[in-house]
């Protein structure tokens, strides 16, 4: 089969025909329909020393997906071929204290689909049965490729309760995106959102933001002003991993705000914690989804929701097949975009 591998240590990829794999005892063979582009796969294929770190080579890449399975290896009894599928990519490993006790987000062992074993930019992937979602029959299989980002967006909004709140999104990229349609979804009352783009911004806004700034030109307090707020925000969540958006919504948290951060900065930087202790501020690192609340969740509010749908739909801006990989790459890497996906198929 074809597959983008990263052949051996340094930069690039190649696409090359390897092995289809073999499913073992409740693992699943998946046919590859629609994968995802993420900041990762940048880092894995600019080979960064985050990656260099963490991976060994050959290793294919690629974990936001949709297919539908090809086989079921031995002992699977909940996944049938045939059926349309998304893919969790953390691999838990079902025995540290946090697996033993139902907290499997929290797993200190978590291995990850196309960074520590062979991913899903491929015609085929083989992932645990535990790890596949099955999807509503003619469920599209873009939305169902965006499940990954969607999960983090869910996960990380839906940590505090956003019901009448005024909350604050920093970073327009695809999951703030998704973010700012999900807390619309959930019932905040306003959602100020920031970025450096006024295009990311543009999907924010369309996505249900009533406010939006590019801190270039603007700051928090004008939107807090424009929107009558007094007080300064219930809510944020942290999308960017930019040190001065960090430091922009400790600025304008109202006391006791609480804070969910997603976004992965570069370096370590400083906060001004002097706000954050006086000011009561809660902090909650956020990674990947919860196995599986998260997944029950985004799928019962997508299926309700028309504009929830819409607003995850229209963060897909970019479809490429995957011959023409190194454009998409391009493209993701260029910021110009919203999603990327590349077509398997
Ligand atoms: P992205 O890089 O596409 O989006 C980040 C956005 O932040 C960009 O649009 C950028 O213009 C904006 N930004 C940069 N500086 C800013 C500033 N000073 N103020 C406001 N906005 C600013 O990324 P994404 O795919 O949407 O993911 C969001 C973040 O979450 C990234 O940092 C990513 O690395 C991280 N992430 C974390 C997890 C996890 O499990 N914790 C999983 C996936 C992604
Ligand atoms: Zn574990």
């Amino acid at each position: 089969m074809r597959a983008l591998v990263k052949t051996r240590p340094g930069p690039g990829l190649e696409m090359i025909d390897v092995p289809e794999p073999t499913p073992g005892p409740r693992e699943v063979k998946i046919r590859v329909l629609r994968a995802g582009l993420c900041g990762t796969d940048l880092h894995l294929h600019d080979w960064d020393p985050w990656a260099a770190e963490t991976v060994r080579t050959p290793m294919i890449l690629g974990h936001e997906f949709s297919g539908i399975v090809a086989e079921v290896g031995p002992d699977v009894t909940d996944v049938e071929v045939g059926q349309l599928v998304s893919g969790e990519g953390h691999i838990v490993c079902g025995r540290c204290r946090n697996c033993r006790a139902g907290r499997r987000h929290l797993c200190i062992n978590t291995q990850g689909i196309g960074v520590n074993r062979d991913g899903a930019f491929a015609e085929h992937v083989v992932i645990p049965a535990s790890n596949v979602w099955v999807q509503p029959e003619d469920f599209d299989p873009d939305l169902a490729a965006v499940f990954d980002p969607l999960g983090n967006a869910t996960h990380t909004t839906l940590s505090f309760p956003l019901a009448g709140e005024d909350v604050v999104v920093t970073g327009a990229g695809p999951i703030g995106v998704m973010a700012v349609a999900i807390a619309r979804h959930v019932g905040a009352r306003y959602v100020a959102v920031t970025d450096l783009s006024g295009e990311r911004l543009a999907l924010a806004r369309a996505a249900g933001a009533d406010i939006c700034v590019n801190p270039a030109e603007g700051d928090l307090r004008q939107a807090m002003r424009a929107l009558g707020m007094r007080e300064g925000f219930d809510i944020g969540l942290e999308m960017s991993g930019a040190p001065p958006a960090v430091a922009s919504m400790i600025d304008h948290m109202n006391h006791g705000g609480r804070i969910a951060m997603l976004g992965l900065p570069k370096e370590p930087y400083p906060v001004d914690w002097g706000k954050v202790i006086t000011h009561m501020i809660t902090i909650k690192g956020i990674y990947g989804r919860e196995m599986y609340d998260t997944w029950y969740a985004m799928s019962s509010m997508l299926s309700t929701s028309r504009a929830l749908r819409d607003a995850v739909t229209s963060v897909i801006t970019h479809r490429f097949p995957a011959t023409e990989w190194q454009t998409a790459f391009d493209t993701a890497r260029s910021g110009q975009c919203g999603k990327v996906v590349m077509d398997w198929s």
